[in-house]
């Protein structure tokens, strides 16, 4: 092992950038901060522990599925590519330790095992999330496969090429999990969701939970809620062959785990950086590292500000990392940018059935200490005589006394999902549901009914804060 260490300033004067973290996040701040200082003002070193650099997991489960054919359509931009535009990307190397007093970190060639020390005018932080691996027996037997990285997806795919099986389990029922009971099925396996929560997609009200519950039984899919996985059986082979809840046992040829992350911060947690209550990064709104001057943190590692509850949260979205990124990037390439929060905004789909949130659902709102009314409409896709209008299903929440909206959950078929960036602008322009009722949308009949199924949901709850 060679142990080396690169000055800082080296022979030029210019400052030093340091990123840890090669993907969403970690490379736009470092592209952005490119586009605003060069190579002879900035130089800019990526540390990326894995083998790919700005790559979309969201398209792991399309992929999967084969609505994507080539992994590479999944790589926004290559390493060569980032080397070609002055970036220093130093792949295979993991970041071991942040020395916040000596402005350097540690890092450790994953293959070589080389180590050295890179000092740092700038570092971002940029670790992204690390998925929940279950503690129990057979967690880690062959055919049991998460799905963070481009390396899961084409492990996985391996299994399903190699095994041909016919019973496939997903453990957990959030958006991850629905979307790769999707790609199962469309790779012709027999699927079973094994759910802890009462419904499907915790992140919607158990009541618009039980409609994707049931579409998704419609869809072929065994839906089991309420279970908690105790362990996994393997045959002599070491192959997972059945999924053990508290109550009963499900054949599986192959298992797909999804159930949640956590920030990555270990490093940061040990450097001293500032943690909040979900183990996320705390920066100010212009993602600087909160109490470090020159520390920037972005993405899955960081906690967020939502702006409906106004309470710190940990939400693992690209949507968010590429914004940090953007935010990051401007203000270390000397611009000045803000990322304010978020409404919590998501859009997810099986099968043909679109899945949207955004704001508060009933728990967060009471939680928050806020009062409220829930109304629920039934409209459709398109107007009622239209071809192919499907039925769509909208709950609203709005602050009783003022008629704030507090957030929006839909459930339908084609265009349900989408319309939720309705909602999503509402709230963040802060409006009441009796303002959201004369909003001037687009009309025809192929697009919605007259009344979109948004503003049926505002009126209904306008006239219920309204009679209160
Ligand atoms: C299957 C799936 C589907 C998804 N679908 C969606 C979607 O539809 N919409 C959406 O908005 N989001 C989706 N997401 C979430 C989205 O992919 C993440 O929010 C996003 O990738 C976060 O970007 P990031 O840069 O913060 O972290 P990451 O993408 O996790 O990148 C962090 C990088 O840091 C590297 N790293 C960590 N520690 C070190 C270290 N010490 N040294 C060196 N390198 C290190 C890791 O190897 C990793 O490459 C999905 C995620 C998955 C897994």
């Amino acid at each position: 092992m060679s142990m080396s260490e690169s000055a800082r300033q080296g022979n030029s004067g210019r400052e030093r950038l340091v990123v840890i973290g090669g993907d969403a996040a970690g490379m736009s701040a470092a592209s952005q901060a490119r586009r605003l200082k060069g190579p002879d003002e900035l130089e800019i070193v990526a540390f990326e522990r894995g083998h790919f650099t700005s790559y979309s997991a969201c398209g792991i489960p399309y992929w999967v599925g084969g609505d994507v054919t080539e992994r590479d359509a999944l790589i926004a931009r290559t390493p060569e590519e980032h080397r070609a535009r002055g970036i220093d990307l130093r792949l295979r190397t993991e970041v071991t330790e942040i020395d916040v007093a000596r402005q350097r970190v540690h890092a450790r060639d994953v293959d070589s095992g080389a180590e050295s020390w890179t000092s740092y005018d700038k570092l971002v932080l940029a670790t992204g999330a690390r998925p929940i691996r279950p503690d129990m027996p057979g967690a880690d037997a062959e055919g049991v496969h998460g799905v963070q990285t481009l390396d899961d997806g084409q492990e996985l795919l391996d299994t399903l090429t190699r095994t041909r099986g016919r019973h496939a389990v997903v453990v957990g029922a959030g958006y991850i999990g629905v979307e790769m009971a999707e790609a199962l099925i469309n790779r012709g396996y027999l699927v079973t969701v094994v759910n802890r929560g009462s419904e499907p997609m915790s992140t919607l009200d158990p009541d618009m939970g039980r409609l994707v519950h049931e579409a998704m039984e419609g869809l072929g899919i065994t839906m089991v809620n309420d279970a908690e996985v105790t362990k996994l059986l393997t045959d002599d082979d070491g192959r997972v062959r059945a999924v053990v809840t508290q109550d009963a046992e499900y054949p599986a040829d192959v298992v797909v785990l999804g159930i949640g992350v956590r920030p990555e911060t270990g490093l940061a947690e040990a450097a001293g950086l500032p943690l909040g209550a979900h183990g996320g990064l705390l920066t100010d709104l212009a993602m600087r590292v909160r109490g470090h001057a020159n520390i920037w943190a972005g993405g899955d590692c960081v906690e967020v500000l939502d702006l409906v509850s106004g309470q710190e949260r940990h939400i693992a979205l690209g949507t968010h990392a590429n914004k940090h990124g953007q935010v990051i990037g401007t203000n270390v390439g000397g611009g000045y940018a803000t990322f304010p929060g978020v409404v919590g905004t998501a859009v997810s789909k099986v099968c043909d059935l679109e899945i949207a949130r955004t704001g508060l659902r009933e728990k967060d709102a009471r939680r928050a200490g806020l009062q409220y009314e829930t109304v629920t409409i039934e409209s459709t896709s398109r107007a009622g005589y239209y071809p192919g209008a499907s039925p769509m299903t909208v709950k609203m929440l709005a602050e009783r006394r003022t008629g704030r909206l507090l957030g929006v959950q839909i459930v339908g078929r084609e265009g349900a999902g989408k319309r939720v960036d309705i909602a999503a602008v509402a709230l963040t322009a802060g409006m009441t549901v009796e303002q959201m009722t004369a909003l001037d949308l687009g009309y025809a009949p192929p697009f919605s009914p007259v009344w979109d199924p948004v503003l049926v949901a505002a009126r209904k709850a306008a006239a219920k804060v309204r009679n209160l």
